[in-house]
């Protein structure tokens, strides 16, 4: 049994999953730069540690403060949320060596699948359809060869990728050499690690992917999908679950096929099988094995609290429902609220000078921000989620266009605005997007 969680995150995540201990009765603690002293889920949690200075690396990336705070605290257990350390193998592995349980998978499945051309290898060893392209790592000397076995336009991914980052396409020969040495040397800057590899570039697909649940002892289930096609520079900005692209047959089908493989591999926790989707076909582009930013859409059609089954199955309680106990109900819609310019997406931090969240039937705010927050420059720009649930996804839309006009954000600049744009947009109301429509239809916004 896990009795005291150490929160190894930040920002609204952190309260996310405080909320998630304070339900099961288990107590919190809450780590923070000096930059988050005032944060809520310090606030909130019952006991709380300062583990360094501002910059990521000193604090939310520095294991050894993390696992001195747990000492210190006599936390039994981590959650390490999304970002910073969540997919760090050596970070499971050394909590493992302190007797400390990582609520996530084990080392071994986060190594897999971090390394994309080992995940993808996995993927079709688990019966998963991948996106065709190069069988390893792509060389400057092999990359014309494999180009044209897979036929261009191609795309060059970093193996070590993430957040679109080391990624270049090439159209055509002429542009194959440079893609292959700048999505290199963006890899190196990035990562660490310049290995490349090599897709066929898909050129309308939409980005749909699988929310999985395992118990690590062979039982796996399916939560649906979460269609995130709306994206600018590779970070989703607003995700729907269901996908409007997608029947109940497609649904189940790509279902059933992610939680046998999780089944196959023993996968523990929860975790996202990340697929492009084109002319009624899915390929296997990443594994996240982590909660996702996204994840409150899927808890919205399914009433399943994911964080708890998170818990639950790290305390060896395995999964709290059967495949045939998941039902689908309505439509939700997720608008990821960032302090940036809606134009120009330049982040703007300061202080919430007013600060009011829209409530009501169907309507789900997770933000960390308060009126008076000073929302610090060091972190990611996202300073709330906004989740709309409804019968349908039209009634679901209604209600998103009636939530925004009430939510009051003032002091910085958010995206808020974008939001109210996007609601009044035809595409949109059709459900009729790919991942290249939002930078489309932002470059020609007048
Ligand atoms: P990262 O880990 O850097 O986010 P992903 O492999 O998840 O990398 O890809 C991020 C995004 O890049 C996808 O959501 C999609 O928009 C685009 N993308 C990835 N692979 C392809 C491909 N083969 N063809 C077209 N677009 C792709």
């Amino acid at each position: 049994m896990i009795s005291k969680v150490l929160i190894a995150n930040r920002g609204e995540i952190a309260l996310r999953i405080l909320r998630a201990c304070k339900e099961l009765g288990i107590a919190t603690v809450a780590v923070h730069s000096t930059a988050d002293a005032d944060a809520m889920h310090v606030r909130l949690a019952d006991e709380s540690v300062c583990i360094g200075p501002p910059p990521s690396r000193d604090s939310y990336l520095n294991i050894h403060q993390i696992v001195a705070a747990c000492e210190i605290t006599g936390a039994d257990a981590v959650h390490p949320g999304y970002g910073f350390l969540s997919e760090n193998a050596k970070f499971a592995d050394i909590l493992d060596a302190h007797g400390i349980t990582f609520i996530g998978p084990t080392a071994e499945h986060i190594r897999l699948m971090g390394d994309k051309i080992t995940a993808k290898k996995t993927a079709v060893e688990l019966g998963i359809p991948v996106v065709p392209g190069s069988a390893g790592e792509v060389k400057p000397e092999n990359a014309l060869e494999i180009a044209r076995e897979i036929g261009f336009p191609v795309l060059i991914k970093a193996t070590a990728g993430g957040g679109g980052r080391g990624m270049k396409v090439a159209k055509t020969e002429d542009e194959l050499e440079e893609a292959v040495s700048t999505a290199r040397s963006e890899a190196l800057a990035a990562f660490g690690n310049d290995a490349v590899y090599m897709e066929k570039y898909l050129g309308k697909p939409r980005h749909i992917e699988v929310q999985v649940l395992g118990d690590g002892e062979g039982n796996a289930v399916h939560l649906g999908e979460r269609d995130c096609s709306l994206q600018r520079r590779h970070q989703k900005v607003w995700e729907e679950a269901n996908s409007p692209a997608l029947n109940v047959e497609q649904r189940m089908r790509i279902g059933q096929i992610c939680a046998d493989a999780m089944k196959k591999m023993k996968y523990r926790g929860a975790g996202t099988v990340e697929f492009l989707y084109e002319n009624g076909e899915f390929y296997f582009i990443e594994m996240n094995t982590r909660l996702q930013v996204e994840h409150p859409i899927t808890e919205a059609i399914t009433g399943i609290d994911l964080v708890h089954e998170q818990i639950r199955i790290a305390s060896g309680g395995g999964i709290s429902v059967t495949q045939d106990e998941i039902k689908f109900s309505g439509h939700a819609i997720e608008c990821r609220i960032n302090a940036e310019d809606p134009r120009t997406f330049t982040p703007s931090p300061g202080t919430i000078t007013h600060f009011h969240a829209p409530g009501g039937l169907g309507v789900r705010v997770d933000s960390g921000a308060y009126q008076g927050y000073k929302i610090p420059p060091y972190y990611d720009s996202l300073i709330g989620k906004l989740i709309v649930h409804g019968r349908t996804r039209v009634e679901c839309m209604m209600r998103l266009r009636r939530v925004l006009d009430e939510f009051v954000i003032d002091g910085i600049k958010t995206t808020l605005p974008l939001f109210q744009d996007l609601i009044s947009n035809q595409d949109i109301a059709n459900g009729d997007y790919d991942i290249h429509w939002l930078e489309k239809y932002l470059a020609e916004k007048p």
